[in-house]
């Protein structure tokens, strides 16, 4: 076997290497990728929700769940009526004491 011999056996050994991907290939379906996967990604950050505080109790919710009212000119976020009730009542109250003083 001469140098032409020897490139004949590498490339029939190319040529069974590359048939026994394929056939890997078809046996196994969709080829699968290197390494683990995440299946649920990092969200990015434009879908991550909005946390709000509700000022009356304290709690955290995310802001399409909040009822949003619009107090002394800027945005208050709560996490139901009553709280939004109490917040506006205790505001009324602080009025009215500021203005007994
Ligand atoms: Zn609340």
């Amino acid at each position: 076997m001469g140098l032409y011999g020897l490139l004949r056996v590498i490339l029939i050994a190319m040529a069974i290497w590359w048939l026994y991907k394929l056939a890997r290939r078809w046996l196994t379906g969709n080829p699968k990728p290197q390494g683990r996967v995440n299946p649920r990604p990092q969200p990015s950050d434009g879908e991550i929700e909005v946390m709000v505080q509700d000022p009356f109790c304290g709690t955290y919710l995310p802001q399409s769940e909040a009822l949003r009212s619009r107090i002394a000119g800027r945005y208050v976020h709560f996490c139901s009526e009553q709280c939004r009730q109490g917040y506006l009542d205790a505001l009324v109250d602080k009025q009215k004491q500021n203005k007994r003083r």
